[in-house]
């Protein structure tokens, strides 16, 4: 995998996939405050202060908090700052679900 990766030409999908994401939570577009790049990661509602029941497709990015995942720019775990909640990718996560 390129160091340089172009961030505009990113396969959020395929990121999302890749076990560097996580298995659980909602999928979200966050900036590791270590190196500074974004990446697609999964973070529980509790792991970014939002109510357990809430519904993940109204979660506005700015309500979150940062939350802590594994960087592997980084090589350990770090804090990561939500940019965006991808509510597309989360349909798509329910629709395999049923
Ligand atoms: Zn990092």
């Amino acid at each position: 995998m390129s160091v340089d990766a172009d961030q505009d030409d990113r396969d959020l999908e395929a990121e999302l996939a890749s076990p560097a994401a996580g298995q659980f939570g909602v999928p979200v577009d966050a900036v590791c405050v270590g190196c500074g790049r974004t990446r697609v990661k999964r973070a529980s509602l509790e792991e970014m202060d939002q109510h357990p029941q809430a519904n993940p497709t109204a979660l506005e990015a700015t309500d979150c908090t940062s939350f802590k995942h594994v960087c592997y720019g980084c090589q350990t775990a770090t804090w990561w700052n939500p940019v965006a909640v991808l509510t597309g990718l989360l349909e798509s996560d329910r629709d395999r679900g049923e």
